[in-house]
């Protein structure tokens, strides 16, 4: 993602290098580049604040709510990401060098848009409007600088063959599900966990058309993608409940406990508009592994496998042999095992009918 202020006017009059980097400093940390950046933003608003109002347009006042916003949404990504990788004091000293340059750019492109917000305070006259475009882009390119930092420190403490961090909080939330679950939960409800579910991913990363024909998920965390071979749209229903005997005794989507766990959803086909089963969004979702260094495709492990494994093994079974390098490069293989390992005929067909989202 490139960065708008690098369109900005301003700059090209005033400074064509446009380097107004204050460089590297062995005491920069994760915690002092966001200081550093919240800071600017504040000038930002404090510039705005003692400009002369009485020339002020819907511009001016469209700029302050973009500046107010970013500011509002770092405070908030820091303070729900913190607890996630051992609480501020580990998030705010992290000095991942991959994290730290990723700051410092940051830093110098927001330096440079208030940079010319001050320009502009100095010279009077109608505010550019291109710049809270500019302020949206930087605030996007935070949001996903600091999502990344958290996920670097989460993978540094794990397997590099473990969850991103933003599979791990889909999976916590299905995890919850499973232990909360009890006897005698009507239709209603799993409607209302496959929607939590979606909703649970779209705040790691978002659905987007793939080409012509597939869709991807993109992780905020990792920025690895999932993608859905040939698929209209993407269900946002499993095909069936978890299990046959519900529901007298439902188990969960994905139970711990083993279970008889439904990962399918029924879905179309781009090109013939067939009917079709697919992982079910979610499933994967929650399940992936961040890409290889420059490779862009996350990876999946299978979670019924790993239940299994955790379970107590008789040493003579060796049916069930859990190979945690047994890692996934795609949906299509992620699948493939799920249709061959863990597929249950006996199934209860969840209601049909309006279950697609759009994305
Ligand atoms: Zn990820
Ligand atoms: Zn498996």
């Amino acid at each position: 993602m490139s960065s708008g202020t690098d369109r900005g006017r301003c700059r090209d009059s005033r400074n064509p290098t446009g380097n107004t980097t204050t460089g590297p400093s062995a005491s920069d940390s994760v915690g002092s580049l966001l200081a550093a950046i919240a800071n600017l933003i504040a000038n930002g608003l404090r510039i705005l604040s003692f400009s002369d109002k009485r020339q002020w347009g819907p511009d001016e006042h469209e700029q302050v709510h973009a500046l107010e916003d970013a500011l509002d949404e770092a405070r908030k990504d820091f303070q729900e990401l913190s607890p996630l990788v051992n609480g501020q004091l580990q998030y705010e000293a992290d000095r991942t060098h991959a994290s730290l340059e990723e700051l410092r750019a940051l830093r110098d492109k927001f330096h440079t848009h208030i940079d010319c917000l001050r320009d502009w305070s100095r010279s009077g006259g109608p505010i550019d409007p291109t710049w809270v475009r500019d302020t949206h882009i930087l605030q996007r390119d935070l949001h996903l600088a600091q999502y990344r930092a958290a996920r670097r420190i989460f993978a540094s403490g794990q397997e590099s063959t473990s969850r991103c961090l933003g599979a791990f909080l889909v999976h916590r939330k299905q995890r919850d599900w499973a232990t909360r679950q009890v006897a005698g939960v009507e239709e209603g409800a799993y409607q209302k966990r496959y929607l939590e579910e979606l909703r649970a991913c779209n705040r790691v990363g978002s659905f987007q058309r793939f080409g012509d024909e597939d869709i991807a998920f993109v992780c905020d965390f990792c920025d690895g993608h999932l993608i859905w071979e040939d698929l209209d749209r993407m269900p946002s229903v499993r095909t069936a409940h978890e299990d046959a005997t519900w529901p007298a005794a439902p188990a969960a989507p994905v139970s711990p406990t083993g279970g008889n766990p439904q990962w399918q959803a029924t879905g179309f086909s781009h090109s013939k508009h067939e009917e079709k089963q697919v992982v079910f969004a979610p499933e994967a979702i929650a399940n992936h592994i961040a890409p290889h260094p420059g490779d862009w495709q996350a990876r999946l492990l299978c979670p019924i496998c790993e239940a299994e494994a955790a379970k107590p093994q008789d040493q003579d079974d060796e049916e069930y042999v859990w190979r945690p390098d047994n890692i996934f490069d795609d949906i299509p293989a992620f699948q493939e095992h799920l249709e061959w390992q863990h597929t249950t005929t006996t199934t209860i067909p969840a209601p049909t009918g309006n279950n697609c989202i759009l994305m």
